[in-house]
């Protein structure tokens, strides 16, 4: 069902919003208020109303730059003359408050550490991809990389927010808290759409979607948000229709050439301007597809339930089948889950939930890096951007590896081989199973001085909003396990891994 714009909804969730907010339940508040905002109606001053309810929220948060931005939206949309005051109360008590507290800008931790590569500028100059009979693509270093060194920092190409999964336990409210777009954690400055009650962007986003998607996608957002994988194949599809001014017959043209061309690679386009959604869609198209048949009526059903939709399906079925077989063939190789910070702080603060599954992209660099049931880098996501931290020493020469689903830590040999077989098509040999790793229970304690050093690192393990001391703890973390490599695998070092992983997630959180 279609939900429509109703101020009477609006209303409701705003004075929903206003029982959470006098409870100080602020994060239950700011969902209400943002659902508010999406269900207002175009011109109403609960638009304005909204607002200046989240800006009182940013006050009590301490954060002055973000209320003075929602008191500016307030004033932009219709609020109430006669309650001006208020505003103009809050806003002077802002001021008064940035003015005294000097801004103490945290250093910028997620950024690469060595000099980035010509034709790739999101990651790093020694990277290379290398071709060969027994990895085929894969990814190596020509310099020595270091324990804690970020090597990549990817966009994907094409990402879409999940509001609900069969396979993974997401935020039903993912849409009022994040942005549809970039998929940040942007609850304080999102801004809705004008259409539809379902999504909301960043400002500097709002545009972009609207272009690149949304306009296809609004008005069938509500059956899109629950479709999982059904709503990436035709994301795919809106954004190749759209990078050809929504021409199909100039779509049909450009896929009809790219169907005879070889295989591409991130490294074979120029990627120095993003939005060049041709090449990517070169590339994405020349991957290896499964040969599975996908059932498509869910993608029809949804197309045909709007007019404009089903004219472009009747018109052009046997085109576009083609197309959305193609996407669904490889979703499962290369679309991969995207994580984000917690945001509910009062939830839990146990290591697990300090990253959530909150979609699922494709990012073109990284699915190039191979699997090792022992990897050597680690992935973190912030803001919807995926960041490559080096876990273990990799020596000049060498090859990056991904964990993609069975580390040797908890798996045993033959079932971590098993699954792959079965979900990759592939034997691994990689170290951990030439090597006959053990899992973790099972592994020797090499060295107690480093036994010792892990284990205070691991008691001071708990959530700390002290950046500084959080960051002195990782670096140690990096030190110990790039010192202590040649003890490999031993419980200590397995042990500092899941340090090294903790405090790189803290630092990941806003
Ligand atoms: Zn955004
Ligand atoms: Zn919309
Ligand atoms: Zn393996």
């Amino acid at each position: 069902m279609r939900l429509t714009k109703s101020d009477e909804k609006a209303n409701l969730y705003r004075f929903e919003g206003n029982n959470f907010y006098k409870a100080k339940k602020f994060y239950d508040a700011i969902i209400n208020y943002n659902k508010s905002l999406c269900f207002s109606e175009i011109e109403s001053e609960n638009l304005g109303l909204a607002y200046a309810n989240r800006s009182a929220i940013c006050f009590e948060l301490r954060m002055f730059d973000k209320c003075l931005k929602n008191i500016s939206l307030a004033r932009a949309h219709n609020y109430p003359k006669e309650n001006s005051e208020i505003l103009k109360n809050r806003e002077k008590k802002c001021l008064e408050f940035i003015a005294r507290t000097k801004s103490s800008a945290c250093k910028e931790f997620f950024k690469l550490s060595h000099k980035c590569h010509e034709k790739i500028p999101y990651i790093v100059n020694s990277l290379e991809m290398k071709v060969n009979e027994k990895y085929g693509r894969h990814v190596v270093t020509n310099e020595d990389l270091h324990v804690g060194d970020i090597v990549a920092i990817e966009e994907s190409f094409c990402n879409v927010l999940l509001t609900q999964s069969k396979f993974v336990d997401v935020d039903q409210n993912n849409n009022f808290l994040r942005c549809s777009y970039c998929l940040k954690s942007n609850e304080f400055e999102l801004i809705p759409c004008k259409s539809c009650c379902s999504s909301m962007f960043c400002k500097e986003c709002y545009n972009k979607a609207q272009t690149r998607f949304h306009i296809y996608e609004c008005p069938v957002i509500e059956q899109l948000l629950t479709s999982g994988s059904v709503h990436i194949a035709l994301r795919i599809f809106f954004i190749a229709l759209s990078a050809f001014d929504g021409s199909i017959e100039k779509l049909k043209t450009f896929m009809n050439e790219i169907d005879k061309e070889k295989s591409l690679t991130i490294f074979d386009i120029d990627v120095k301007e993003t939005s060049n959604v041709k090449n990517y869609l070169k590339v994405l198209n020349s991957l290896t597809r499964s040969t599975t048949i996908f059932p498509l009526t869910q993608h029809e059903m949804i197309l045909q339930s709007h007019q404009e939709l089903s004219k472009i399906w009747n018109e052009n079925k046997e085109f576009i089948r083609e197309f959305l077989q193609r996407q669904c063939q490889t979703n499962d190789h290369y679309f991969h889950g995207i994580f984000g910070s917690n945001l509910n702080e009062l939830k839990s603060t146990a290591i697990n939930d300090l990253q959530q599954s909150i979609g699922s992209g494709w990012f073109p660099f990284c699915s190039l890096i191979n699997h090792s049931c022992c990897s050597n880098i680690m992935r973190i996501y912030k803001d919807g951007k995926v960041a490559i931290v080096v876990s273990r020493f990799i020596l000049k020469g060498s090859q990056l590896f991904d964990c993609y689903k069975t580390s040797f830590i908890n798996t045993p040999k033959a079932e971590r081989q098993l699954k792959l077989q079965s979900e990759f098509g592939f034997l691994c040999d990689c170290e951990a199973c030439e090597g006959n790793f053990s899992i973790l229970q099972k592994l020797p304690i090499k060295d107690l001085n480093l036994a010792k050093a892990t284990k205070s690192l691991e008691i001071e393990m708990m959530i700390s909003d002290n950046l500084n001391k959080n960051y002195k703890k990782f670096q140690e973390c990096c030190r110990l396990i790039e010192e202590h490599r040649n003890k490999f695998p031993c419980v200590e070092l397995v042990l500092l891994q899941k340090c090294f992983a903790f405090y790189l997630l803290l630092q990941a959180r806003k």
